[in-house]
């Protein structure tokens, strides 16, 4: 970013700021995130100390969504001829570099925004952000920092009162700001936000559902596992039909259906024919809800399917192939492996060499941001090898990667191992060991 001579927002005197004022995503994909950080377009200034957002005219542009937004700040009291001289320039540099068959009416009209605020919010809104959920969403954050510095007593009461902004997004709130202070190693602030996921779980309406959905999964899980790998289907529809609530019949389904075929609703057919009276009547209504569950299920199994698949053909059709695989991780999970290797076999059997060999590509990525750091490798060698000797060849080979942080993580490992009562003593014993060599070859190592 080029420095620019600014006044200071404080103290008026001229100082050199970075300053972006064109924001085109069709020139840089991640302007819009940029500029909805915030960490852009900051002032610091070396006379009076001030360090904040500075003032400057921007443009931001999204192809995609047909957005041309100019923004001028009110304070720098700029009539309409300088404005437009100011702008003007911007709005050609967003233009020009477009090709033409992309130049379309709504470039020609830029929407002028008057205030920053209103910048960002019609930013937010073309994603289908609305200012309320905004709103909401601040109201949620507040919420929590005010369960945080609340006493621990005094939480139920503030839950009770703002039960209603204990919903899932209050909870994926949480989730978040709990990975947030975990990895600026803030313990402090993750042990509060924890003490408040407890308090809302137990307290708040939507947390009390939650606990109760989660008790019905475990319920269904432990009965389907207690009928064994030699279940039959009759035990299976037994269990099905005494499912004590609709929750509990959910998560049945859910876990159980592929074994939830043609065969199984005829034997709950057979069973509707054989009842009477008033349990005919709910192995009915019973039978009208499987079939819906089973439907919702499969169509929610459909719908990922086919966002995984276009997720990865937006992968395969990208310039930059690791850099595409890179940004998608988060969303790589067991789902798309499959989708992968389908494709790939797919691509073999009609003899498509390039897009197999594109696939290939992606799997070999992927495995080689998916290996584990040296250092735990080494650490999972060593754990995994019984024999002493071995063990010192091993850390003499990678001398290297011991260090003070691996004799860490093992007094961490053992410590947290010996906690632990299903673990048994021989193992406790075993890691304690690797550990004591690590600190000796550590030591050697250093004299
Ligand atoms: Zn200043």
């Amino acid at each position: 970013m080029p420095k620019m001579q600014i006044a200071c927002p404080r103290c008026r005197q001229p100082i050199l700021a970075e300053v972006r004022q064109v924001f085109d995503l069709a020139q840089d994909p991640r302007a819009k995130e940029l500029l909805l950080s915030g960490a852009v377009n900051i002032a610091q200034c070396p006379h009076c100390g001030f360090q904040g957002p500075l003032a400057t005219p921007l443009v931001y542009h999204d192809p995609d969504k047909e957005l041309l937004l100019v923004y001028v700040p009110q304070e720098l009291g700029m009539n309409r001829d300088q404005q437009e001289k100011v702008i003007g320039p911007l709005l050609n540099q967003i233009i020009n570099h477009l090709p033409p068959e992309k130049r379309k009416a709504y470039l020609l009209q830029p929407q002028t925004m008057l205030t920053y605020e209103r910048l960002i919010e019609r930013i937010l809104e073309a994603d289908g952000i609305t200012k309320e959920m905004l709103q909401a969403q601040e109201q949620r954050l507040r919420l929590i920092q005010r369960l945080m510095s609340a006493a621990a007593d005094a939480r139920a009461e503030i839950i009770r009162q703002e039960d209603a902004l204990i919903d899932e997004n209050f909870f994926a709130m949480l989730a978040q700001l709990l990975e947030l202070h975990l990895a600026q190693g803030d313990r402090l602030g993750a042990q509060q936000l924890l003490e408040v996921q407890k308090a809302v779980l137990e307290h708040a309406t939507y947390g009390q559902q939650l606990r109760r959905e989660e008790q019905e999964v475990k319920a269904a899980l432990e009965s389907l596992q207690n009928l064994g790998s030699n279940a039959t289907l009759d035990q299976l529809v037994d269990l099905v039909v005494q499912a004590p609530n609709d929750t509990r019949l959910q998560a049945l389904v859910r876990l159980a259906r592929p074994a939830i075929n043609y065969e199984f609703f005829a034997k709950v057919s057979e069973r509707i024919e054989k009842a009477q009276g008033d349990e005919k009547e709910r192995l009915s209504r019973l039978r009208e809800r499987l079939l819906e569950l089973t439907q919702e299920i499969d169509k929610e199994v459909q719908a990922r399917l086919q966002a995984v698949r276009d997720l990865l053909e937006q992968v395969l059709a990208a310039e930059n192939l690791e850099q595409a695989v890179i940004e998608v991780l988060p969303a790589v999970d067991d789902l798309f492996l499959t989708v992968v290797e389908q494709e790939l076999q797919a691509a073999r059997q009609k003899g498509d060499l390039q897009r197999s060999a594109r696939l290939n590509q992606v799997l070999d990525i992927l495995q080689k941001v998916a290996a584990p750091p040296p250092q735990v490798a080494l650490l999972e060698a060593l754990v995994n090898t019984p024999d002493l000797q071995q063990r010192q060849q091993l850390l003499e080979r990678n001398a290297q990667l011991v260090d003070q942080n691996l004799a860490e993580t093992l007094a961490r490992l053992v410590a947290e191992y010996q906690q632990r009562g299903e673990v048994p003593q021989a193992f406790k014993n075993h890691l304690s060991t690797v550990h004591q060599e690590v600190v000796r070859f550590l030591a050697s190592k250093k004299g």
